[in-house]
């Protein structure tokens, strides 16, 4: 099994819940190497497309509500990228399966998830499931300059119309 990159996101109710380090000392288990880091306010553009997969669900609209925030009344979340051998599978099983009830007890979501009164899966993990997935949420949460390896092609483009922010 070849080296892989793997899109991790610690959702709102984990930040929230304070579980942050005790779900990063959990992925540490795997002893793959952080390789780009971030808190992240999630806009409704970001979640749609995120979760573009599952817009026709009946839960999509509390699920967009979940991944921004607006469910905890905390809009941040902690996206990683982990990279290393089999990074997938390895962070897949670690974080267990999507609804908690069902989640192995010892796995992330089984140890700390829990199914809201709605219905919603709050699973306080992100993790991408296959290699197409993974490259398109990495590329899609991070810019190239945001992780320490050159994971995937880039293209250099000058942008001198683009405003930006500088410190004052
Ligand atoms: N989800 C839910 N109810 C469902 C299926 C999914 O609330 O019946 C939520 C849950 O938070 C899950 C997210 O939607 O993590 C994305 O769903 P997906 O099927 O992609 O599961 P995942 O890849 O996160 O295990
Ligand atoms: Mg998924």
């Amino acid at each position: 099994m070849a080296e892989q990159a793997t899109l991790v996101i610690i959702k709102p109710d984990g930040l929230k819940k304070s579980l942050t380090g005790n779900i990063l000392t959990r992925l540490s288990e795997t002893r793959l190497k952080i390789v780009a880091a971030k808190v992240v306010r999630v806009s409704r553009e970001l979640a749609e497309k995120h979760y573009a997969h599952l817009a026709k669900k009946p839960f999509f609209e509390e699920l967009v509500r979940y991944i921004t925030g607006d469910l905890h009344g905390d809009n941040r979340v902690l996206a990683l990228v982990y990279w290393g051998e089999n990074a997938i599978g390895k962070i897949h099983d670690l974080a267990g399966a999507t609804n908690p009830e069902q989640a192995v007890p010892t796995t992330i979501r089984g140890q700390y998830g829990r199914i809201l009164t709605s219905g919603v899966f709050e699973n306080v993990i992100h993790t991408s499931s296959e290699p197409e997935e993974a490259e398109r949420e990495i590329k899609l949460w991070f810019e190239p300059h945001d992780i320490v390896l050159d994971l995937y092609p880039v293209r250099e483009v000058l942008t001198p119309e683009r405003k930006s922010q500088v410190w004052a």
